[in-house]
């Protein structure tokens, strides 16, 4: 029987991310004015049909303070994520890739220390 790989690595952990503080929440809901971002209409505060968005992708500001978190209804926030956040981030993550230094591909032959190759006789020799 084979084992494949895939399935024994062990799971990926997402890295930690900071909740949200009460004092955060309450600051976010005040500048809202209760009202979710995505589609103008009231936020019930009691945490039911609340979620704390990030106006601007956690993964392009890195920013978790109440500036820059809104409440949103569950099913807005998904659409916003789906529908705007998430070609942000791809699109950000393509400009990585592009701006990232080019891996130089070896061809898996690397000439071993101390030799030189001569080309008279065709082939690697000692240096002095
Ligand atoms: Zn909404």
């Amino acid at each position: 029987m084979t084992i494949n790989p895939l399935r024994t690595r062990a799971p990926v952990e997402a890295s930690e991310r900071p909740r949200p503080t009460k004092r955060q929440k309450t600051a976010a809901w005040n500048a809202a004015g209760g009202i979710c971002h995505w589609c103008g209409k009231p936020v019930a505060p009691d945490g039911l049909d609340v979620q704390w968005d990030h106006s601007l992708p956690r993964y392009l500001s890195a920013d978790d303070t109440a500036d820059n978190l809104a409440p949103l209804h569950v099913r807005c926030h998904a659409q916003k994520t789906s529908g705007e956040d998430r070609p942000r981030i791809d699109k950000a993550k393509r400009q990585e890739k592009l701006a990232a230094p080019k891996v130089k591909r070896r061809n898996g032959f690397t000439r071993p220390p101390g030799l030189k190759f001569d080309w008279s006789r065709g082939r690697y020799v000692r240096t002095p």
